[in-house]
């Protein structure tokens, strides 16, 4: 087992990428069905003010209406919904990161919302929560948790965005020491024109790449014009330029060089809450397309009763509850972690920022998942709409264009794609991750020497050996990726990008078919039989499109009798099965357009 690993209640080990190495549903996760009293708490205060505050106001934040915005985070403040990652000695409620996510996905209901609040209370908030000395907290978390300080986060700059560590602007250290002099310009940095403060990146004698807290009143820091932008019209993106701005020393965050730490930790927090954003973006958008094809007749029949109708609800359904599931799952791993720190011991922030870059594999999977998830359930609620999908009367065209800057900011989903193996790869090289032991044994297994798992019984029983099965062909090829490429498997992109969606939609199998078999073991009723259906959707789809994704993997690395023995080993992994698809389908459409929404 993995040599860093931490270890659960139970004493199992825990680690970055675990679902891989660990039995499908043998383990206990963590789910919505899950959530503590205080979370359904948070979650019910959440969904209110969305509703009743900020999506009656959907068209004046369009349009950016002077005041609408500012007056929305004010009352957001005010119910509380800034302090749920702030320490308590700093005003702040310090409660999880399952809450965080909770709100984020009920905030998601608005695009342009979700993201002023997001970029406020995450990139803009965290980077002093987790790196910021007592002083530097205390003189601005409690204004941050209370709103009277806004926030932003300013790592882009016109050359350097995926590239975001070759950023120019710089920092020099004045003669008499006691300030940084900034000069550079940022591009794209939400929040601007609203921010008082800013975390800057910049380098500092030209290459020690650092983080700086930058008040925007500061003589020297101007806030361009606003971007015109295709979606999330309601919030601010700007440049901000820094001429000569002189910083205090006191407002370095962390040590000079160690920025990039600050910098790709906070994105990894903002790559999970994305990944939970874009489910509750895409519930309310399945919430609307099942309303209209309730209400909406062609052919005298209301075109909800059509099954490429029906298709499109129960797929995205379908969608979600994989997302939703791995999403939440992860919460818990990182929150399991982090509460083995107490919060009382000083090293607490450092061991909460530890569980967070642990589940770095995870993040990414979110990030890219969620995203296009919701650019495809957008997409499908919007044909539903037919030609009214298209025009502004009605909410699809805001949602649709609001979707898209999701697969580009917190790291682009190649970026975010290159993520997933690289990580992997590099924990199996600091033996963090057991990946040839177990490889070693799945060699065996097709060799013939050991067997190879059997199915087993229930209604998940196709599935948890699929899942088991595609494990294993998943595992075996990366690993045989690995050793014929080693160093310079980092060029082999396409190969790498097919390897990033077989973890993904496992993680999304896995979770999917532990998620249902909890909810069947605990209560059974409706809804663990709407769970198991699309649990049975989710890895027919996915166990297909995986063993489609290794063919090509194979058909990359090998030709001639390599290539024969590559596609025999997958083939004794690709055992195929029979799902009800129609009848399923239509099962979890017909719940979907009962509940009008995605009521699980
Ligand atoms: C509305 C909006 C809000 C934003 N908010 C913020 C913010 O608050 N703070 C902030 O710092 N930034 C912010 N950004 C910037 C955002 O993070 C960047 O746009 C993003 O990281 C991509 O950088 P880029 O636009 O320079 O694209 P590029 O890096 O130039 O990429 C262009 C294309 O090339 C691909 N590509 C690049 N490198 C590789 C590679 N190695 N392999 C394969 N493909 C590659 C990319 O995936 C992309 O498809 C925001 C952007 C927008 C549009």
């Amino acid at each position: 087992m993995a040599s860093t690993a931490k270890v659960d209640s139970e004493n199992k080990a825990v680690f970055g990428a675990g679902f891989l190495f660990s039995p499908a549903a043998e383990e206990a996760i963590f789910t919505p069905e899950n959530f503590s009293d205080e979370q359904i708490e948070f979650q019910r205060t959440a969904i209110e003010f969305a509703h009743q505050e900020v999506l009656p106001q959907s068209e004046n934040i369009e349009i950016k209406k002077p005041g609408v915005m500012s007056e929305l985070m004010k009352k957001a403040a005010e119910i509380g919904l800034f302090t749920v990652e702030v320490p308590e000695e700093f005003g702040g409620l310090d409660i999880d990161k399952t809450t965080a996510m909770i709100i984020s996905e009920a905030l998601a209901i608005n695009g342009s919302f979700a993201v002023t609040y997001g970029a406020h209370t995450g990139i803009g908030t965290l980077p002093i929560v987790y790196y910021g000395t007592q002083e530097q907290k205390a003189r601005y978390l409690p204004k941050l948790a209370t709103g009277e300080v806004l926030a932003a986060y300013a790592l882009s700059e016109p050359n350097s965005g995926s590239d975001a560590l070759a950023a120019k602007t710089t920092a020099v250290l004045s003669e008499d020491g006691k300030h940084y002099v900034l000069n550079g310009t940022k591009q794209w940095i939400t929040n601007a024109a609203w921010a008082d403060l800013i975390t800057v990146f910049a380098q500092v004698d030209g290459e020690k790449f650092s983080a700086f807290l930058v008040e925007t009143n500061t003589d020297g820091v101007t806030i361009g014009r606003e971007e015109r932008k295709m979606g999330i019209r309601g919030s601010s993106t700007c440049p901000v330029i820094l001429e000569d701005a002189k910083i205090p020393i006191e407002n370095l965050l962390g040590e000079v060089g160690r920025g990039h730490k600050i910098a790709f930790n906070i994105l990894n927090i903002g790559r999970w809450k994305l990944g939970i954003s874009s489910m509750g973006g895409a519930k309310n958008a399945l919430a609307l397309g099942a309303k209209y094809a309730n209400e909406r007749k062609q052919f005298k029949k209301p075109i909800g009763s059509f099954g490429l109708i029906r298709q499109k609800l129960a797929r995205s359904a379908t969608l979600i509850f994989a997302g939703e599931s791995m999403a939440y799952r992860t919460a818990g791993l990182i929150d399991g972690m982090a509460s083995q720190a107490s919060k009382e011991d000083p090293g607490y922030g450092q061991k909460a920022i530890e569980a967070v870059e642990e589940f770095t594999v995870e993040a990414s999977i979110l990030k890219v998942f969620g995203s296009e998830v919701l650019g495809y359930v957008a997409d499908e609620m919007l044909q539903i709409y037919g030609g009214n999908g298209f025009v502004e009367d009605y909410p699809l065209e805001r949602i649709y264009r609001d979707a898209r800057i999701n697969r580009i900011f917190e790291g682009t989903n190649e970026i975010n794609r290159l993520i997933i193996p690289a990580t992997l790869f590099k924990r199996v090289l600091q033996g963090r991750v057991p990946l040839m032991q177990v490889v070693g044994n799945i060699l065996g297994e097709l060799q013939g020497t050991s067997d190879l798992p059997e199915r087993g019984e229930g209604p998940l029983a196709n599935e948890i050996w699929a899942t088991e099965l595609t494990k294993r062909a998943v595992l075996y090829a990366a690993s045989y990726a690995a050793q014929k490429y080693m160093e310079d498997l980092k060029n082999k992109q396409r190969l790498l990008g097919d390897i990033a969606d077989c973890i993904t939609d496992l993680y999304g199998m896995d979770s999917s078919v532990c998620r249902a078999q909890q909810m069947v073991e605990a209560a059974g009723g409706v809804k663990a039989e709407q769970a198991v259906a699309m649990a049975q959707l989710y890895c027919f789809e996915a166990r297909a499109d995986i063993f489609q994704r290794l063919r090509r993997v194979a058909m990359i690395m090998a030709e001639g009798q390599e290539l024969d023995d590559l596609y025999d080993n997958l083939a004794k992994l690709d055992k195929r099965y029979r799902v009800d698809y129609t009848t399923l389908q239509d099962q979890v459409a017909e719940y979907i357009l009962d509940q009008e929404g995605y009521q699980i």
